[in-house]
C-alpha cells in the first residue's frame, strides 16, 4: 500500500464533518461547564500496564485491540484505547485524592484495532465525564442527565434510548458468576470460541457476545437482578426512581453488563436504531474499586463516553457556518483600500472575506458562493467621500453608510444574522 494513503480505519475530519465535530465539542464543553466538570487531557500514550491492569486482560479491548509497542528506550506503551484509566492514573499520580470530589470532562482520539465500518474506526473521538468520590446515586444521576441534556441540546434525543442495569456490588457478581458458570457449562458445546475462553476468564462477558451462538443461549441465562444483595438492589431502586421523577425515559435491559473489569453497580448505555450494528452511541457506568485496584486511595466513581462519530451521524443537518462580509473593491485604489480595511475588520473580530481576483460581477459571484450575509462594495467615488455601499445578500437591499458608522452597522447585521440562524 502506498505511503500516501490514510492509514486503514483512520479518517481525516474537514468540511462538513469537522462542523459536525466542532459542533458536538462545544456543545459538550459548554454543558459541561454547566454541570461544575472541568476539563483535562492527558497524554495519548501511556504505561501498557494502565489499561491492561483496570480493562483486564481477557477484555477484547486488551487482548485484541490495542496498539501497543515498544519505544526506544523499551518501554512497552500503548495509545489508549479509552479515557477512564488514563484519568483514574492521573488521579494517582497527581495526587489528587485530597480534592476529592473531583469531576473531569474530556474530549480526544482514542485508538482500537478493529474491523473499521461504519461508525467504528480505529482512530476515533470521544467525548466523556468521570465523577470521583461521590459514593451516593446522586453522581450517577447527574452524569446521566448530563449525558440527556447532550442530546437534547444536539436535537437528537428521539434516536437513542437509554438502556440500564445493575451489576451489583462484588458479592452479588460473585454469587450470580456461579450461577452463570453452572448454565453455560450446560452449553458449552454451543458457545462461540471466544466465549468458551471467556468461561474460564470472566463468565459474565459472554452476556455482552455480539455472536449469534452466543445471544441464543444468552437469552435463557439466569438473570443478575435475581442476584442482587439488598443493598445493591436498594440501590438501583434509587435510581430508578430518581430517573423517573427527572422525567428520564429508560429501559431496564438484563443482558446489559458491559464488557469491562472495572465496573459495578449501575451500568448504562444509551442506543440507537439508526447506525446499524454500531448502535452503543454513549456507554457508561460506576467503577467504585478502580482507584484501588490501580493501587491508589478509595474514590467511588462514575462516569461515561461516547463515540464523536457516532454522534456526528445521528446529527439531522450540518451545523450552520458562520457568514463572512464581502469586501468588493472597483479599481486599483479600491484593492488597496480593501486590503487595509480588511485587515482592519478582522482585527476587530469581523468574519471578512475578500476574493484574491476578479471584477465586480466575478466577485458578487463569489460572495453567494461563499453565502455572505453582506456585500461592502467600494469604488473611486465611495473612497473620496468615505463612504461604503453596503449590500444584504438575502434581501437584495443596498444602502449607503458612512466610514465612521462601519462598524456599528456591520455589529447590527451579525447581530441579526445570529437571531436568525
Ligand atoms: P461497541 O460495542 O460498539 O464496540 P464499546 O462497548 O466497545 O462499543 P465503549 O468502550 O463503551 O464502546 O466506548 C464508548 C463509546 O465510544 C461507544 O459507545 C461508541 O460510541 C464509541 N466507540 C467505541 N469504539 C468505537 C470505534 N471503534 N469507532 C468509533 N466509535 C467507537
Ligand atoms: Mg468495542
Amino acid at each position: 500500500m502506498s505511503q500516501m494513503q490514510p492509514v486503514r480505519g483512520t479518517h481525516d475530519l474537514f468540511g462538513s464533518d469537522i462542523l459536525r465535530y466542532r459542533h458536538i465539542l462545544n456543545a459538550a464543553a459548554s454543558l459541561s461547564r454547566s454541570y461544575g466538570f472541568e476539563e483535562i487531557k492527558t497524554p495519548i500514550f501511556e504505561f501498557t500496564n494502565v489499561f491492561s491492569r483496570t480493562l483486564g486482560d481477557a477484555s477484547d479491548i486488551v487482548s485484541k485491540e490495542m496498539y501497543t509497542f515498544s519505544d526506544k528506550g523499551g518501554e512497552i506503551l500503548s495509545l489508549r484505547p479509552e479515557g477512564t484509566a488514563s484519568i483514574v492514573r492521573s488521579f494517582i499520580s497527581e495526587g489528587l485524592a485530597q480534592h476529592l470530589p473531583l469531576k473531569f470532562f474530556y474530549e480526544g482520539p482514542m485508538f482500537r484495532y478493529e474491523r473499521p465500518q461504519k461508525g467504528r474506526y480505529r482512530q476515533f473521538y470521544q467525548i466523556g465525564v468521570e465523577l470521583l468520590g461521590v459514593d451516593s446515586t446522586d453522581a450517577d444521576i447527574e452524569v446521566i442527565s448530563m449525558a440527556e441534556h447532550l442530546f437534547r441540546k444536539l436535537g437528537v434525543s428521539r434516536k437513542v434510548t437509554l438502556e440500564i442495569n445493575s451489576i451489583g456490588d462484588h458479592e452479588s457478581r460473585n454469587n450470580y458468576k456461579q450461577a452463570l458458570v453452572e448454565y453455560y457449562k450446560k452449553h458449552l458445546e454451543n458457545l462461540s470460541d471466544d466465549s468458551k475462553v471467556r468461561l474460564m476468564t470472566n463468565p459474565l462477558r459472554i452476556l455482552d457476545s455480539k455472536d449469534k451462538r452466543d445471544i441464543a443461549i444468552n437469552h435463557d441465562a439466569p438473570k443478575l437482578a435475581d442476584y442482587l444483595n439488598e443493598a445493591s438492589k436498594q440501590k438501583f431502586e434509587q435510581i430508578k426512581k430518581t430517573l423517573a421523577d427527572l422525567g428520564i425515559l429508560f429501559k431496564v435491559n438484563p443482558f446489559l453488563v458491559r464488557g469491562l473489569d472495572y465496573y459495578c453497580h449501575l451500568v448504562f448505555e444509551y442506543r440507537t436504531t439508526a447506525l446499524g450494528s454500531q448502535d452503543a452511541v454513549l456507554s457508561g457506568g460506576r467503577y467504585d474499586g478502580l482507584t484501588e485496584i490501580m493501587g491508589g486511595p478509595k474514590a467511588p466513581a462514575v462516569g461515561w463516553a461516547a463515540g464523536v462519530e457516532r454522534l456526528s451521524l445521528l446529527l439531522d443537518a450540518d451545523p450552520k457556518k458562520l457568514r463572512p462580509i464581502s469586501l468588493i473593491p472597483l479599481g486599483e485604489a479600491a484593492e488597496m483600500a480593501c486590503r487595509n480595511l480588511a485587515h482592519d475588520l478582522r482585527g476587530k473580530g469581523f468574519f471578512i472575506d475578500m476574493s484574491y481576483s476578479g471584477n465586480m460581477s466575478n466577485r458578487m459571484k463569489k460572495a453567494t458562493k461563499q453565502n455572505a450575509i453582506a456585500a461592502l462594495i467600494i469604488g473611486e467615488s465611495e473612497l473620496q467621500n468615505k463612504l461604503y455601499t453596503l449590500k444584504l445578500m438575502d434581501t437584495g437591499v443596498q444602502m449607503t453608510i458612512k466610514e465612521t458608522e462601519l462598524s456599528e452597522r456591520l455589529t447590527t447585521i451579525y447581530g441579526d444574522s445570529s437571531t436568525k440562524s
